[in-house]
């Protein structure tokens, strides 16, 4: 649904995004708008002159109820600013908004965990998070070298920051199958969310299924694939411009962008599309008022390569490594943070 507003001397759309129940009866915005940067040559890129914060307010002005971050993006003081700032103008109320953060897998043992949080509510400027997720079932050492923490250990001090009131609900992200199968199986609290990459490229229909038939609503990151560019690459594959997209959008007298926002709709997954551009900002919300039919959902669903654009191959020998390893793995950016 969309309501017009009158803001000042301009008009303004404001879109009503639909929310899902999640396992735990709390409710969760069908859209996130992420806020990883990057990285650039000193590691994770930075934002300057409160640029994120600007975008988190004309997103929060736009509609946007829901935003992704976390400890290693070095974006949380700038989004928790942002709606400090809105609730205080009485944009919107606290709980209005809904905020996801992740554990860093530095942080995994147990006396760790309720640690990290607080670092991350700190620079949030909040007193809770709506969704800690734990950003992988890999525990590291300072050093980047692997522990051997298993990852059912970090999820109960994650279930001891709910009890504590820090997190309204706990999730996974990049887990595979058996090892969210391991954590529904042997946990007290079922997770409330997986986290995983998704895009036309990678539809990961058999985990998304399991996911959701064990209750859990599925966030899919890089909603885009290979039609943008990442880290500087620019990755063959989908692209934009893609005849069968461009037909698809011309049906429905949308952007090809949209026409893909609406598939992860269709599937009952949240898209986490991330941008500074007030122009995306407004087109990648304008996704509520159509809906694709079973034949144009499969249309997308048939470019699936199960290609990967976030594969940390550098941890691949870690025993908790949640996918396919490879013979060259690449370098790990992480350890410039
Ligand atoms: P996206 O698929 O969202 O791609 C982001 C890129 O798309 C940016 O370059 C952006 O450019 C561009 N873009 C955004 N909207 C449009 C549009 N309508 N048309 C054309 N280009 C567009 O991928 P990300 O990898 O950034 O993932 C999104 C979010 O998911 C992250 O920000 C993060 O919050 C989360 N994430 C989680 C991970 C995890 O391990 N759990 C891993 C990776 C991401 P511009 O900004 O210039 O508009």
């Amino acid at each position: 649904m969309v309501i017009f507003i009158s803001q000042m001397s301009h008009f303004m759309v404001l879109t009503k995004v639909p929310k899902y129940k999640m396992n735990n009866g709390r409710e969760i915005p069908a859209i996130a708008l992420g806020t990883f940067l990057g990285f650039d040559e000193h590691g994770v890129t930075q934002s300057e002159n409160k640029m994120l914060r600007d975008v988190v307010i004309q997103a929060i002005d736009l509609g946007y109820r829901h935003f992704d971050t976390a400890a290693v993006y070095n974006t949380e003081a700038e989004l928790g600013e942002a709606v400090r700032i809105t609730v205080a103008e009485q944009t919107v109320s606290r709980d209005e908004v809904f905020i996801t953060t992740k554990l860093w897998n530095t942080r995994h043992r147990k006396g760790q965990v309720m640690k990290a949080l607080e670092e991350s509510l700190r620079q949030l400027g909040l007193d809770y998070v709506d969704l800690y997720l734990m950003h992988w079932p890999i525990g590291l050492n300072d050093d980047y070298t692997p522990t051997n923490t298993d990852y059912m250990e970090t999820w109960r001090a994650m279930e001891d920051a709910v009890e504590a009131g820090y997190a309204k609900s706990i999730g996974l992200s990049n887990f595979n199958k058996q090892q969210l199968k391991r954590v529904i199986d042997e946990g007290n609290i079922k997770p409330a969310v997986l986290q995983i990459e998704i895009h036309p490229q990678l539809v990961q229909e058999e985990l998304v299924q399991y996911a959701q038939s064990q209750g859990i609503v599925v966030m899919g990151f890089s909603p885009f694939g290979s039609m943008v560019t990442r880290f500087g690459v620019n990755y063959t594959g989908l692209r934009f411009n893609d005849p069968v997209l461009r037909q698809i959008a011309e049906r429905h007298n949308k952007t090809t962008a949209q026409v893909v926002l609406r598939w992860f709709v269709e599937r009952k997954i949240i898209p986490m599309p991330k941008t500074i551009r007030y122009s995306r900002l407004i087109e990648n919300i304008d996704i509520f008022d159509f809906q694709l039919d079973e034949e144009e959902i499969e249309m997308i669903s048939q470019f699936n390569r199960n290609v990967r654009f976030t594969a940390p191959t550098f941890w691949q020998n870690h025993p908790h490594y949640p996918f396919d390893k490879v013979d060259n793995p690449i370098e790990d950016p992480f350890t410039k943070i």
